[in-house]
């Protein structure tokens, strides 16, 4: 009975401790969106040896996420965990819903000439920042995800997406030294889009190409599993990297 009693406080205690400590880290844990690029009946492109581009998107996306969930620092999210099609919309709003502090697309190139190589990363151009302002203006949903009221100066919508801007570009200089590092690709570098996935304006949001298909030796790459896991392990130090500085 004594011994019960006391197992019985010792639980109470811990229980209280680990309602503590949860408490303490879900105000400070971030929130990250994994976007797997394509999938379904959108293959995007096709390597030279007939692999699909959203297969090694979603193999890097999973990977990244399951070794994410495993060091228990975030709250992560996914697009897409299987084969499936999901509209661009609906990727960009999956960024809004879960409140993200960033969010990740990852993709593979491909071009004609095969001898185009590199691992690159994108963040939205001027005249994507322009397009998101106005579609962010005029519909009140996405006004009020973003701003969490719709009564919003379009002052401030500029405001918010320089500062959202800046991150994105924080975290893309981040990302390509940690692609340098973990994998040795030679051609590198941050570019600019107007892609829908970069549109979210109170989201960092940036759009990875792991290399390319279309070239043999990246795609060569590409096709290992060490590789992609490398790929991972760089996304994963960028983030931290990221969310510490
Ligand atoms: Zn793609």
């Amino acid at each position: 009975m004594h011994i019960n009693k006391n197992i019985l406080r010792t639980a109470a205690a811990l229980t209280l401790s680990l309602c503590l400590i949860t408490n303490a880290h879900a105000g400070a844990r971030k929130t990250i969106v994994l976007d797997a690029g394509h999938g379904g009946k959108d293959s995007g492109t096709i390597g030279r040896s007939g692999i699909y581009e959203k297969t090694v998107s979603l193999d890097v996306t999973l990977k990244t996420y399951s070794l994410l969930i495993k060091s228990g620092k975030y709250n992560v999210h996914l697009t897409r965990n299987d084969d499936r099609f999901i509209t661009l919309a609906d990727r960009r709003t999956k960024a809004y819903q879960t409140r993200a502090d960033l969010f990740i697309s990852i993709h593979c190139d491909g071009y004609k000439d095969s001898k185009v190589s590199g691992a690159h990363i994108f963040v939205l151009s001027p005249k994507g920042i322009k397009q998101a302002l106005n579609f962010v203006m005029s519909k009140n949903k996405y006004k009020n995800w973003a701003f969490g009221t719709t009564k919003v100066s379009y002052k401030t919508a500029v405001n918010m997406m320089n500062s959202t801007h800046a991150k994105s570009k924080k975290f893309a200089q981040i990302y390509i030294n940690k692609a340098k590092k973990y994998t040795g690709v030679r051609k590198h570098g941050i570019k600019e889009a107007a892609f829908a996935v970069l549109k979210p304006v109170s989201v960092p949001s940036v759009l990875i190409e792991l290399g390319f298909l279309s070239n043999p030796e990246d795609e060569r790459k590409l096709r290992s599993s060490g590789f992609r896991l490398r790929m991972a392990k760089a996304i994963i130090e960028s983030i931290d990297e990221f969310f510490a500085k």
